[in-house]
């Protein structure tokens, strides 16, 4: 069992004016794949360190296994990491790289010579293994990075931008293997993102942070779905969630929700007062699009259209608020024309307009 128990870690840098983490506890199970994702600065880093033991915590345990290894150095852990600048060794061949773990452990050589082709089967590099580093294209050289971690067979598996320095299609190939792969090995893996789309596909879970906390952990599709917070929902998703002001207007026990001159049905589970401000988070997949009027339909005017290959990105400004929403591509739009939106009251989120909070 490799399970990681995080709890309530604090670390604060020397001359550092904020917490690099504030408090985080999280637990990720034995075999789970967690991905912890947020913007530059977030603390994701530090907090992958200070799991691998490579930072110590001001405050907190780190427990894995069911051991409270706060206090251990990295070599006594039982995991293996790749950096964002991952090392390999340029005069050493490849099989040499995949082995180094193996080798400093003093693992026998007819073992070693299993596992490193194991590891190299599985990432496409079993013709490269006799090669140099030099010889080899930066892909390439990331797989061996992997193939060298993974090949230790530890119990926690750390990864840091593990793909920052391959072009976008590369990037996601290695995605979708790096994903099979992982899921192959069984092995408990953190990884740290600041790529949004790359978070909400390999992960199990995504833990989204924020200025050192956890703003949101749970399943991709859930967090993208239903942001805790404005802020979640606007750095989850290409395009971010839309958010425009309304209010809410009651009668009786029905409410709905005016955006301009217009009234939006507002959720079932709508707890507010009449006159309350909101805001409403919408994806722009959830918004439909027709070119002819009905009274459920908010009026809106074209301003951008982006294809963008499968779907149709257009700007619609809607009582003065600007909104996204994909479309078909073959949805003919041009600036100016005149469309209306319809949004399934389910698909709606509503956010409270100064803290950004959800509002149940
Ligand atoms: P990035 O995606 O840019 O790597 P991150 O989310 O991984 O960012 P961290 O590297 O963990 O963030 O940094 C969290 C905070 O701690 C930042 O404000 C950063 O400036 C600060 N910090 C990180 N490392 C150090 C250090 N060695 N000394 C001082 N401050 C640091």
């Amino acid at each position: 069992m490799a399970d990681i128990d995080l709890r309530n870690l604090v670390k604060t840098y020397p001359g550092g004016r904020n917490r690099a983490t504030d408090d985080v506890s999280l637990t990720v199970a034995d075999g789970e794949f967690l991905v912890l994702v947020g913007p530059s600065g977030c603390g994701k880093t530090t907090l992958l360190r200070m799991i691998a033991g490579l930072e110590l915590p001001d405050a907190g345990a780190v427990h894995i296994g069911g051991r409270d290894v706060t206090a251990l150095p990295a070599r006594q852990r039982d995991l293996s990491m790749v950096f964002q600048s991952y090392a390999i060794f340029p005069h050493l061949r490849v099989r040499q790289n995949i082995a180094f773990g193996l080798t400093m452990r003093k693992v026998p050589k007819p073992e070693i010579d299993r596992r490193v082709e194991r590891a190299a089967d599985l990432l496409h590099l079993t013709e490269y293994l006799d090669r140099y580093p030099a010889h080899l294209s930066g892909g390439q050289r990331q797989r061996v990075a992997v193939a060298r971690a993974i090949v230790v067979d530890a119990g926690v598996l750390l990864m840091d931008e593990p793909l920052s320095n391959l072009d976008a299609l590369l990037r996601m190939q290695f995605r979708t293997e790096l994903k099979k792969i992982v899921a192959e090995l069984g092995t408990t893996t953190v990884y740290v993102t600041h790529d949004q789309a790359e978070a909400l596909s390999l992960g199990d879970r995504v833990a989204v942070m924020r200025e050192g906390r956890i703003a949101q952990i749970g399943p991709p599709l859930e967090v993208y779905d239903a942001p805790c917070e404005t802020f979640v929902g606007g750095f989850l998703g290409a395009p971010p969630m839309n958010f425009v002001a309304a209010h809410v207007r009651r009668a009786g026990n029905d409410a709905v929700l005016r955006l301009g001159d217009h009234d939006l049905p507002a959720p079932a589970t709508l707890l507010t007062r009449d006159g309350d401000r909101v805001t409403l988070g919408v994806r722009a997949e959830n918004i439909q699009v027709a070119t002819d009027e009905a009274p459920d339909r908010m009026p809106g005017t074209v301003e951008v259209v982006e294809p963008t290959g499968a779907t149709i990105l257009l700007t619609v400004s809607v009582a003065g608020q600007q909104l996204k929403v994909q479309t078909a591509p073959t949805v003919r739009s041009k600036p100016g024309d005149p469309v209306w939106l319809a949004v399934d009251p389910d698909r709606l989120r509503l956010y409270d307009p100064d803290t950004g909070a959800a509002v149940d």
